[in-house]
């Protein structure tokens, strides 16, 4: 796709790098740098917040030194991209040389196609393996395990020669976590965390039919523990994908609402990020040009144009790789799924819808972008709550403790009060 070319930011991989909520349970892991080569540019970017007074401290200095202190981060990023409208059509090309070492192919498609034709117009061979991933709700540590069962019964103990990912966050975390358990033992659960996964996983080749997560680009796949009440990914190098076809006409069957709740979430967690105090110059120029694209899409008359699609895919990209810390947003909506269970991209605007105090400009955006494009909020989501509810609520989102203090400072329990929580809350 001669427009957008191919150009591969250098360095990803931030604290709280995970787009989506995963990062709100990240521990907080003090000075971060950035593997940069360039001399000319500061070697490290201490990450503190700027009101404890941001300063180049404790940079090393020689070359040694700075080996000797092994916090340069080696940041890995997809391997290959393939971007434009048509790119699918490649896909064959792309599975030949993975065909040719032997093995199935493990197709994952959200149930959305079960009665769509992409399957039929894409190289499926009859000894490959098809999972359709049920995205009505989060993907859960059961229902990876569950899926990593039906695929080793397809694969009768072989290795696949590649897995698929075709849908959104959920079909895209689904392939990311099955793949890690299909060369390492256990269960799901054993690897929610950081850098718990030994053993790269087979190849995997995402190819988003929804964009905005940023999972398509992320080191993380999403986990709801139920048992534990976590949710938490799966943080590894191995979780990412080795290869992304972006093809905006696999985005067309979206529906309007959806593609506008899903989509924003990358604005989201862009304009969180850069309105934060914990920041790096790598996430700031992903997160702008993420931010920009996301605004030519969503301030444009029609969102779902196959140029705006194909713009929405690479801001989601962007926004991936990007990863920084979010806001207030992402624990007000955290709040809303786990109490409503409501999905994380509607959850997404209703908490900004009452946080107008806290994002004046990014409120009056959002909320013209959603006039603009005829989609709505329907109002009194929270009205007849218990008050047992309410407090659940403030609970599921004040428990966020990082991304709240990268938005409001260490004092943020003075802004956010229960009472001013819950009549945010009640205002929805
Ligand atoms: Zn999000």
């Amino acid at each position: 796709m001669p427009a957008y070319g191919m150009p591969f930011p250098p360095i990803r991989d931030f604290p709280g790098s995970d787009p989506d909520c995963a990062r709100l349970s990240k521990p907080d892991s003090g000075c971060f740098r950035l593997n940069r080569t360039d001399p000319c540019i500061p070697r490290c970017i201490p990450i503190f917040p700027r009101s404890q007074g941001a300063k180049s401290a404790g940079c090393p200095g020689s070359y040694g030194e700075r080996a000797a202190m092994s916090s340069y981060r080696n940041a890995k990023n997809v391997g290959y991209v393939m971007i434009g409208q048509g790119a699918i059509s490649q896909l064959e090309e792309v599975l030949a040389p993975l065909r040719a070492r032997g093995g199935q192919a493990v197709w994952f498609f959200d149930h959305f196609f079960t009665t769509s034709d992409l399957p039929k117009r894409l190289p499926v061979q009859d000894k490959d393996v098809i999972v359709f991933v049920d995205s009505t709700e989060e993907p859960t540590t059961d229902g990876i395990d569950a899926y990593t069962k039906q695929v080793k019964e397809g694969l009768e103990g072989a290795l696949p020669c590649a897995l698929l990912a075709f849908g959104g966050g959920a079909t895209m975390d689904t392939c990311k976590c099955v793949g890690n358990l299909l060369t390492n033992p256990g269960r799901a659960e054993d690897y929610q965390g950081w850098e718990l996964v030994k053993n790269p996983a087979p190849y995997k080749i995402g190819c988003p039919t929804l964009s905005g997560t940023g999972s398509e680009s992320s080191r993380t796949g999403v986990l709801c523990n139920e048992v534990k009440n976590l949710k938490l990914g799966m943080n590894s190098d191995f979780t990412m994908f080795d290869q992304l076809v972006l093809d905006p006409d696999l985005s067309v069957t979206v529906p309007r609402e959806q593609y506008f709740f899903t989509g924003i979430d990358t604005y989201m967690h862009c304009f969180e990020s850069l309105s934060g105090s914990y920041r790096n110059v790598v996430v700031d120029s992903l997160a702008e040009k993420a931010i920009d694209l996301s605004r030519q899409v969503f301030l444009s008359a029609d969102m779902m144009t196959a140029e705006n699609r194909e713009k929405l895919m690479i801001a989601s990209y962007l926004g991936g790789l990007a990863a920084g810390f979010v806001g207030v947003v992402h624990p007000i909506s955290a709040g809303l799924s786990m109490v409503l269970h409501m999905h994380h991209g509607i959850a997404n605007c209703y908490a900004l819808s009452v946080l107008e105090d806290i994002y004046p400009e990014q409120h009056s955006e959002v909320m013209g972008m959603m006039a603009k494009q005829g989609v709505s909020l329907k109002k009194g989501i929270c009205a007849n709550l218990t008050d047992a509810q309410y407090q659940q609520l403030y609970d599921a989102s004040i428990v966020h403790e990082k991304p709240l203090t990268n938005a409001l400072g260490p004092d943020f329990r003075k802004v956010l009060t229960p009472e001013n929580v819950i009549a945010r809350f009640k205002r929805m």
